[in-house]
């Protein structure tokens, strides 16, 4: 947090971000609307510029020195339309500074020579000067250093050149001098109080960008947790085959489906033939592998609208909605037959598997899920007791 506090720190006289970089994000953020509003300002002040020359005629008639001016204001006037153009191009705010800087010190420069070839209306130049100022600060956006340098420019050299060329007396000197100054200041500080804004603005955009990134990033985590979670509760670990539970909600709607509309359900018991020995012979851990591939083969062996799932230990339980009994008894063939043909690698390719299976039909209204399960379950033991490797009905 107080990290943050220190690249969000303004300099007090600038008006900028102390951390470089958190500037030169600002400045980026805002390089578009200042583009826009920078091509603006330049056009606004080259018409305005330009129409000063009606002025002059009045003043000068078709004399050498209103070509003069006239001269200089096509110069202004079509610089500070070729940087609006440049400006309005490419921008540069971020990174060319200078190019911002360049129109108020040529419009600068174009102010104060008019002063030696008007001197006699100095104080309507006087007036212009002021506005000038206030216009570098405040119309034309810009940092606060490259308004105020060029507003320091303008307003020396012109009250140098009043000194030199309108011959002003030290009280009218000093007069003018104090207005520009405070002309400087007024605009120097509504500047620095917009700068200071603006920033503070971007800094609290970012905070709530940044806090808004973190709340992502926790609802992403909390989502996939989730996911894991559910996951993890309606999946068995060890084959990926339903878990129990799930298995049973998932039968259970199938089963009041085809109740509704009045077609066949059917449901296995499968029971791995003497996977105690596996045990025995191979361990627990060949055992869990095995038991693993059977589920697969089983999987494999169902259509796709079966569902399957762990019922404990090596007993796995399907259901298949929508199937008769002669079409239990094909997938339930299919199914032993792919257990009885599944070979293993290695040592253990002498190892023959098996499954016996017990098939429950849901024949009347009130035959529930654990109706089935146990009339599957009898038939299971009628398929062991004959000699495994079986489908009974
Ligand atoms: P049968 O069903 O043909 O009568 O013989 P069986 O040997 O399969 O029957 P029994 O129910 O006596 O033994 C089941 C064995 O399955 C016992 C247990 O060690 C093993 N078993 C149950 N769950 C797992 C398991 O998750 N992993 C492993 N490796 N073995 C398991
Ligand atoms: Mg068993
Ligand atoms: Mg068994």
């Amino acid at each position: 947090m107080s990290q943050q506090k220190t690249r969000n720190e303004i300099h007090w006289l600038t008006g900028q971000f102390r951390d470089r970089s958190n500037e030169s994000k600002y400045r980026d953020y805002i390089e578009k609307s200042v583009r826009f509003e920078s091509r603006f300002a330049l056009i606004v002040v080259a018409v305005i510029f330009g129409m000063f020359g009606i002025t002059d005629y009045n003043l000068l008639g078709l004399t050498r020195d209103y070509y003069l001016l006239l001269t200089m204001r096509i110069i202004v006037v079509s610089s500070c339309l070729i940087l609006a153009f440049i400006i309005g191009r490419s921008g540069g705010y971020a990174r060319n500074v200078w190019l911002h800087a360049l129109p108020l010190w040529i419009v600068a420069t174009g102010i104060v020579l008019i002063v030696p070839l008007r001197p006699e209306s100095l104080s309507t130049q006087v007036t212009a000067i002021v506005v000038a100022i206030m216009a570098f600060y405040l119309l034309i956006p810009n940092l606060l250093t490259v308004a105020a340098l060029a507003s320091l420019y303008l307003s020396i050299s012109f009250l140098s050149a009043a000194v030199a060329f309108a011959e002003l007396s030290p009280v009218a000197t000093v007069t003018i001098g104090l207005l520009i100054m405070v002309a400087n200041i007024v605009g120097y500080t509504a500047l620095l109080r917009i700068e200071f804004l603006q920033r503070k603005q971007f800094a609290l955009l970012n905070e709530e960008r940044e806090q808004n990134r973190h709340l992502e990033k926790e609802i992403t985590h909390r989502k996939s947790l989730e996911e894991r979670l559910r996951t993890a509760a309606e999946s068995d670990a060890l084959t990926g085959v339903d878990s129990r539970g799930h298995f049973m909600q998932r039968a259970e709607a199938l089963l009041q489906r085809s109740r509704f509309e009045k077609a066949p359900f059917c449901l296995f018991m499968i029971d791995v033939d003497y996977f105690k020995r596996v045990n025995d012979t191979w361990g627990h851990t060949c055992g869990d592998q095995i038991l693993s591939k059977i589920a697969e083969v089983c999987q494999h062996s169902l259509r796709p609208n079966d569902i399957i799932g762990r019922f404990g230990g090596e007993e796995f339980v399907v259901g298949l909605p929508n199937t008769n009994t002669s079409e239990a008894k094909a997938v339930a063939d299919r199914l032993k037959d792919n257990v009885a043909a599944l070979t293993l690698d290695g040592e253990m390719s002498e190892l023959r598997l098996s499954v016996t299976i017990g098939i429950a039909v849901a024949d009347t209204e009130d035959d529930d899920l654990d109706v089935l399960i146990t009339r599957a379950d009898n038939m299971l033991y009628v398929g062991k007791r004959e000699g495994r490797n079986r489908v009974v009905i």
